[in-house]
């Protein structure tokens, strides 16, 4: 038998990704993805029409969440790993999560439109269709506007903390995102650890309180790790007895960096987090 290719974190238009849910699970299929994780940010909305398809092409689905969290003043992402999508605890969850990014487009518009830039809040709206507005869309809508020269210029100078059209938000407590997700049968996985730009000092203290909370993997292996980054979370794993998982955080096939399923391999001492996937 060949060995199963996991990829457990990616994006479809159900949030900030660019492709929409059968188009990412066809994606995945071509790239060998045999074990695919959909984890839109906030929102479960895209889950039926990738298992549909991913049921006809063969591939595992497993249905996944990217919930957005506070733990003291710091914004972290809890991925859920084999959610049932259909737990009042989680709906309503969810529902307390979409009216806090509803709230946050307004003011980030309000914000943009202080230093002159008009128009922001219908463009995303449209953009985002049904799915959950998130920072990438006024990212997009910035480079449409001419206003930057690609997403990460709009991040760096408008959308990350500190700049202008940053608007401090009170996401779900770390303890309630933990919850909804075991509540749905679930997963607890600390997403992409190294991206919150937080000292080893801190991450080991939110990482304790993750695990208190029930809280059982942490990301290991993502799209752009170094080898330098892999072991490091690899140590946080170890240091906290957590399950490692592997998920490339794919948004768009116009990103040439991150691809579905172009994973570095887990470290041999880590506990691969698909043991509790059954
Ligand atoms: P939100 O959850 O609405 O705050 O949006 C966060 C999303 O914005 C992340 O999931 C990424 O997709 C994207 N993002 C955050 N920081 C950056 C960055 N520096 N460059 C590009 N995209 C980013
Ligand atoms: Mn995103
Ligand atoms: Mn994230
Ligand atoms: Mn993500």
């Amino acid at each position: 038998m060949t060995p199963e290719s996991y990829d457990l974190h990616c994006h479809s238009t159900a949030s900030d990704g660019a492709l929409s849910p059968a188009e990412l699970v066809a994606r995945a299929h071509l790239q060998g993805v045999t074990v695919l994780a959909l984890t839109d940010h906030d929102t479960v909305s895209g889950l039926t029409e990738a298992a549909q398809i991913a049921g006809k092409l063969g591939l595992r689905l497993i249905p996944g969440i990217e919930i957005s969290a506070t733990y003291a003043h710091q914004c972290l992402h809890i991925v859920g790993l084999n959610i049932d999508p259909e737990p009042p605890a989680l709906l309503a969850g969810l529902g307390g999560q979409h009216a806090v990014r509803a709230q946050r487009a307004h003011k980030i518009a309000e914000k943009l439109e202080k230093k002159g830039i008009a128009g922001a809040y219908d463009a995303v709206k449209t953009a985002a269709g049904d799915g959950e507005i998130t920072r990438s869309h006024f990212a997009d809508f910035l480079v449409a506007q001419g206003v930057v020269k690609d997403q990460q210029d709009a991040f760096d100078r408008y959308l990350s903390k500190g700049k202008p059209g940053f608007v401090p938000t009170q996401w779900a407590p770390l303890e309630d995102a933990i919850g909804w997700i075991r509540a749905a049968g679930g997963i607890a996985v600390l997403a992409h650890p190294l991206r919150y730009n937080l000292s080893i000092k801190w991450l080991r203290q939110a990482l304790a309180a993750f695990k208190l909370a029930g809280g059982q993997g942490v990301e290991v292996v993502t799209g752009r790790a170094s080898p330098d980054d892999i072991r490091l979370s690899q140590q946080l794993a170890q240091k906290h007895q957590l399950y490692a998982s592997v998920g490339s955080d794919f948004h768009s096939p116009e990103n040439q960096w991150v691809e579905l399923g172009r994973l570095a391999a887990l470290p041999a001492d880590a506990t691969p987090v698909w043991e509790l996937l059954g």
